[in-house]
């Protein structure tokens, strides 16, 4: 074999085998996601998509859950929701069982649309103000 011959068959079984391990960690990632996910909510996961070795998507009881790869804690899983002011998917993080039911308890909103009712919740409030020192006077 020559030396160029050499050098590409020793490339490629190197990118062979880090295919290899990515794939590995990807399902491990998927796997040990599944897991936590059924000791967090208390049931098991209808389907799991492994995407890469630091997220997968959980699906359960026709909810869509993200799960991320954290540094310090296992996972930590979003729950996807259709905004009900604009439409648009968003995910926010769910801490727990109890939490998820908080969530679906209330209507979805995204970070935009919750900012934005804020807002003119406080501009109605100070309006009520003004029309109160309007009145006094
Ligand atoms: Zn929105």
């Amino acid at each position: 074999m020559s030396l160029k011959e050499k050098a590409i068959a020793v490339y490629r079984k190197e990118e062979e085998e880090c295919k290899e391990k990515e794939q590995q960690e990807i399902k491990e990632f998927a796997e040990a996601a599944a897991k936590e996910f059924e000791r967090c909510f208390r049931e098991k996961p209808d389907e799991i998509i492994p995407e890469d070795d630091w997220s997968c998507v959980i699906e359960c009881d026709g909810l869509r859950f993200k799960a991320k790869r954290d540094t310090c804690r296992g996972s930590r899983f979003y729950l996807g929701l259709v905004c009900s002011e604009c439409n648009r998917y968003f995910e926010t993080e769910v801490m727990s069982l109890e939490h998820l039911g908080f969530l679906l308890s209330r209507k979805p909103l995204c970070q935009n649309c919750a900012y934005k009712i804020s807002r003119r919740r406080e501009i109605i409030k100070k309006l009520e103000e003004v029309l109160v020192l309007i009145k006094e006077e």
